[in-house]
């Protein structure tokens, strides 16, 4: 027996921690302050982990030689400053899944596309014959896999939660996409905190590991040049040309790393959008350092068919063209939605904003935009934003409603887009369930 651990969490990530510590022989015990779902209750209970919900006991953490903290608990929970205060260790579920691997890692993250980049990536590995997992932030945590599968690539998904508490935890190949203010509310609204966090993805490498970056996101690039990153460095642009990475030669993307070279039309990404450029770029710079073949980075990039709820096509409808990217749940990503759209647009937004400032969407919204249709409790600072800006703004508050509306002020030839720059919360269960009643609706009509 290795010992007690405890893990704090009970969902996907803490699950997962709790079974490859039982099956390393560890005594895990999980505890959930909140209730959880009947599916991970069953998994503990199937596998004999001792659990506990609705509270944290008194004993929790008598005899523990490690807590495993879940991504969705911040640092200032009480519970952790408890298990801290006792000098127990408290490390991150992927801090504690990478000990029992020795596959390569290549990580994502970002404050959009992580997910899209991260599943071009593993579309790439398997395509490649690689033996490979996807996991991470984007479905089965990195516990749960490396319990159960014995990879030897991985692509993950990693949140900015997900990288607090590492310790050594270390990429072979690290991706940042971009960072804009998201979340600040747990980073005690100071972007500094979250810039921070996002960089702990780099603070173990060294000069065999690569580190890939955004050379066009301000926030990076600026911070770049204060930090002191200690693997090789591979950067993509869409304005400049940088040494070792990817950028854009006339109608081509080049990817150059070490002595390798591939080239791709641009019109041959599956993936639209001027943010789709940046991810497959990320994307193409990650497998050619993983040695993929050339040609299969070329066919990857171009036959990678999408993921639900990001720019994903519906239907079209006498001419009308519905699209639902209801996974654009802050301004950043709506941003892109727009500036990728070809036709006028009629653009459904709205729901729960963590503090947007929709001004920077006023330029796309003049120039694209014919109709707004709000769908949210509250659409006071979207109506106030745009009513000067944009002819029609009409306000709903089912997605039915706002379907119908869409559709009877959109025009042959436009699209409809599904694009709410907000959370989702108070009018549907989560993004998805947002976007999959958008698709039910528009099939509906
Ligand atoms: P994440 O996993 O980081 O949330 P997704 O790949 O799920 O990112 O995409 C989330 C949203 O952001 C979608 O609406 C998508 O169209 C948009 N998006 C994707 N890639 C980028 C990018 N590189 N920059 C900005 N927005 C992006």
């Amino acid at each position: 027996m290795n010992g007690r651990i405890i893990i704090l969490g009970g969902g996907e990530s803490g699950t997962g921690a709790a079974v490859l510590a039982k099956r390393k022989g560890f005594a895990p015990f999980l505890s959930d302050a909140g209730e959880m779902k009947p599916v991970f209750r069953e998994l503990l209970t199937q596998q004999s982990i001792e659990w506990e919900e609705g509270k944290h006991g008194r004993q929790l953490f008598k005899g523990a030689v490690e807590v495993i903290k879940s991504p969705g608990i911040p640092d200032s929970a009480p519970v952790v400053q408890r298990a801290k205060k006792k000098g127990i260790p408290v490390i991150s579920e992927i801090e504690f899944a990478s000990r029992f691997t020795s596959a390569t890692k290549v990580c994502v993250t970002g404050s959009n596309g992580k997910t899209t980049t991260s599943s071009l990536i593993y579309h790439m590995m398997k395509k490649e014959g690689l033996n490979a997992g996807l996991a991470g932030n984007i479905g089965t945590s990195f516990a749960r896999m490396v319990a159960e599968h014995d990879y030897d690539y991985y692509s993950l998904e990693l949140s900015s939660f997900q990288l607090e508490d590492i310790v050594s935890f270390k990429p072979e190949i690290a991706i940042l996409l971009n960072i804009v203010p998201d979340h600040l509310d747990r980073y005690n609204k100071d972007i500094l905190n979250y810039l921070n966090a996002k960089f702990r993805i780099a603070e173990n490498m060294g000069k065999e590991d690569a580190f890939i970056w955004c050379r066009d996101d301000p926030a990076i690039a600026g911070e770049m040049e204060k930090r002191d990153i200690g693997a090789s460095l591979f950067s993509f642009s869409l304005d400049s040309v940088p040494r070792q990475g990817a950028y854009i030669e006339e109608n081509r993307i080049v990817i150059t790393t070490q002595t390798n070279k591939t080239d791709m039309i641009m019109d041959e990404l599956s993936l639209k959008g001027r943010h789709n450029v940046y991810n497959s770029m990320a994307a193409g710079i990650a497998g050619q350092l993983l040695r993929i073949r050339k040609e299969v980075i070329r066919e990857s990039l171009s036959d990678f068919q999408g993921i639900e709820h990001r720019l994903e096509p519906v239907l079209k409808i006498h001419g009308i063209e519905f699209i639902n990217d209801s996974k654009a749940t802050n301004v950043n990503s709506s941003w892109y939605a727009l500036e990728s759209m070809k036709k006028k647009v009629v653009w459904i937004a709205g729901g729960i904003d963590k503090g947007n400032d929709y001004s920077e969407l006023i330029g796309l919204v003049r120039e694209k935009v014919h109709a707004i249709v709000c769908l949210g409790k509250d659409n006071t600072k979207l109506v106030d934003t745009f009513k000067d800006v944009v002819s029609t703004v009409v306000e709903t508050s089912s997605m039915q409603e706002a379907v119908r509306s869409a559709y009877y002020l959109a025009k042959n030839g436009d699209s409809v887009l599904l694009s709410p720059a907000c959370a989702s919360f108070d009018l549907f269960e989560n993004y998805e369930d947002r976007g999959r009643q958008f698709k039910s609706c528009v099939r509906n009509l």
